[in-house]
């Protein structure tokens, strides 16, 4: 079988539910969660490479772009995309609170991170990558489409972006390599965010997501009985039932 081309939302709506895959749905974040992750990216990419403009400038100049790439101009009522630009300010007011330059120094901004996985190769989201004056630890900021921390443990993608950190920085008693930071929006627009460290790494774990991406690769799929899920596809798998 040959291998599969896979991005983060393609493989968590895999292991969701194989016939969603099958189908090609995905399992991704939602429109106030895009909107901070696009945000946060874009600021992050635009102050490294003019670190003399000022914050408000490189702000409004991210949320321009964000709001572009949620296509909250053609998809959205004005007064909605006003109230998620403004959403998003605040959740980038919170989130300075937290990386503030401060205490943490911007190393690189979003960068692609391929995964291989069985036969397959998996696209990782890496939102950006800072420093503390203090030592070589790696700060990885990632996006989350989940709000909870068991889910956020349980994500697969979390475990395959903590495995590819271990190879960055060489392992020092006392301290982790690096730290995987978590964050995401709440509907209202506020900040969440947790962190793991290669501590939470499960072996095992692995080894099922690899078993999980081998069923993928013979394209083995079948609805989940019974099925609790709101899903655009609940006619085409139970016809007759609605959403
Ligand atoms: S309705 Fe349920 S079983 Fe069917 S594709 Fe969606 S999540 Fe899977």
């Amino acid at each position: 079988m040959p291998g599969k081309a896979l991005t983060e939302e393609r493989l968590r709506a895999y292991i969701k539910c194989s016939q969603l895959f099958h189908y090609g749905g995905t399992e991704s974040g939602s429109l106030s969660n895009r909107m901070a992750q696009y945000t946060a990216e874009y600021y992050l990419a635009a102050s490294l490479r003019s670190s003399t403009r000022d914050r408000a400038y490189l702000l409004t100049r991210a949320l321009l772009q964000a709001s572009k790439a949620c296509e909250l101009d053609t998809k959205y009522l004005a007064g909605q995309s006003v109230q998620m630009a403004t959403q998003t300010t605040l959740w980038m007011d919170e989130y300075w609170k937290i990386f503030g330059t401060d205490m943490y120094l911007p190393v690189t901004g979003p960068l692609p991170w391929r995964a291989k996985v069985s036969k397959s190769r998996i696209d990782l989201q890496i939102s950006g990558v800072l420093r503390t004056k203090k030592n070589q630890t790696l700060h990885v900021l990632s996006f989350t489409p989940y709000m909870d921390r068991h889910s956020q443990v349980n994500d697969p993608i979390t475990h395959l972006k903590l495995n590819a950190m271990k190879k960055f920085v060489r392992s020092h008693p006392g301290r982790p390599r690096a730290i995987l930071h978590l964050l995401w929006a709440y509907p209202n627009g506020r900040l969440g965010y947790d962190h793991v460290t290669e501590d939470s790494l499960n072996p095992k774990y692995l080894d099922l997501i690899k078993a999980k991406v081998e069923e993928l690769e013979r394209d083995s799929h079948f609805p989940v009985l019974p099925c609790k899920y709101s899903c655009p596809f609940k006619t085409k798998c139970f016809p007759g039932e609605d959403k």
